[in-house]
């Protein structure tokens, strides 16, 4: 075998449900030395990183820190950690996402109750208090941000609710940290879950998690063990605090990008970079309608940072998205589960929310539904998110 040549991938335009790009300033940080994982030095680097997030996720739980794996694996964890044989959670289902959940929850061995609505729509509390009466859960877990279908889910008042039939609110923050608000102290969240990915501008590989005072009493009063030894949180939390007792080696670098990624948020400001999601999605959401195309999720629940599209019936999935990556280098995500083939996954997600990005792609867009036979008024698309800026 000839050795192969040295690693030169090319460069790409990162819109899909994530990876996004990972913004310069955490590429930079990526490659200073590597520090032992129990070096002073990185100790503090751990403590600044948990105390970021703590602000990110607007909470000031003591039990907060990256899980050393992706989303998945912060979902996992809490799931491992919340739920031992024989209890029950609801899970709130209306894409692919909470789907996992349902799986996830079930190796578990708890009774998995499952409330559902049509993909692309959300949940209100009217059927979530019908449901909780109902099954007087442990757990009910419910995802912020769908993925799959752009639905964005308010949680405002969640908490209290379940709160009041002594439930722990599990929330999927995967795709909305970064992107859009996450209180976890104010909307009265127990568990959370997210990851580096998408809305913080990382490499996929870390999971930040947090658990509220509420779920780390729960977590205590189990009868049995946490069935995974890798992710119980009593365990990994002794090397997350000051007693800094080996568990597992920290991905060092990762953390490193994490902290340049949570200076990144704080820097800009919470509100700020929320009000700059919502921007550039006005300024793309006029440029996708102006070509012609609607949108999955219900009116008034899209999220900024994940626009999904119904794909025009007339135009094939796969040609788009293939020239779009090959003469464009932009990559698009397709459908999953009930909506393959049948949507377009745009995301402006962390430092790819910006206007450069949104004339970018709307022009090679409408570019490649023209090639796919799809007629747009030329430069519909351009024009419309420009006229947005303006106002
Ligand atoms: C991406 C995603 C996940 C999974 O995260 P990975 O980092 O791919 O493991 C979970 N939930 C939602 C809502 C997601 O968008």
């Amino acid at each position: 075998m000839t050795l192969p040549g040295q690693l030169n991938p090319s460069p790409r335009l990162l819109l899909g449900p994530g990876p996004s790009d990972v913004h310069p300033r955490v590429l930079t940080v990526m490659a200073t030395p590597l520090l032992g994982h129990l070096d002073p030095q990185f100790l503090v680097i751990m403590n600044e990183t948990q105390e970021m997030l703590r602000q990110a996720l607007q909470t000031r739980n003591a039990l907060t820190f990256p899980v050393s794996a992706t989303g998945m694996g912060g979902m996992e964890t809490c799931m491992v950690n919340l739920l031992e044989p024989g209890d029950k959670i609801v899970v709130c289902v209306g894409g692919f996402f909470c789907k996992r959940q349902v799986e996830v929850a079930g190796r578990t061995g708890a009774q998995v109750t499952v409330l559902e609505t049509p993909w692309g729509d959300v949940f209100d509390l009217d059927r979530i208090r019908e449901v909780l009466t109902k099954v007087r859960p442990k757990v009910l877990s419910i995802v912020q941000a769908e993925t799959s279908t752009g639905a964005w889910q308010p949680l405002e008042q969640l908490g209290k609710l379940c709160h009041e039939f002594d439930t722990l609110l599990l929330v999927d923050a995967v795709t909305s940290l970064g992107c859009v608000p996450v209180d976890v102290d104010g909307w009265e969240i127990d568990a959370v879950y997210s990851c580096t990915q998408k809305g913080l501008g990382c490499p996929p590989g870390l999971a930040p998690v947090s658990f509220s005072p509420r779920a780390v009493e729960a977590i205590a009063k189990r009868k049995t063990p946490v069935q995974s030894w890798y992710f119980d949180v009593a365990m990994v939390q002794k090397y997350w605090s000051d007693d800094r007792f080996y568990h597992h080696t920290a991905p060092i670098t990762m953390i490193y990008a994490l902290r340049e990624g949570l200076r990144l948020f704080l820097e800009e400001g919470l509100q700020a970079r929320w009000d700059r999601h919502l921007r550039n999605h006005r300024a793309l959401k006029a440029g996708l309608l102006a070509l012609g195309l609607e949108y999955s999720a219900v009116e008034g629940h899209q999220l900024p940072q994940l626009n999904a599209v119904k794909i025009p019936p007339t135009v094939d999935d796969l040609t788009v998205r293939k020239m779009l990556l090959t003469d464009f280098g932009i990559e698009i995500g397709g459908g999953l589960g009930d909506f393959k083939g049948k949507v377009w996954r745009i995301g402006l997600m962390g430092h790819n929310s910006r206007p450069k990005v949104v004339l970018t792609v709307l022009a090679a867009l409408e570019q490649c539904l023209r090639a796919a036979g799809y007629e747009a008024p030329a430069g519909a698309g351009v024009a419309a998110a420009i006229k947005t800026y303006a106002n």
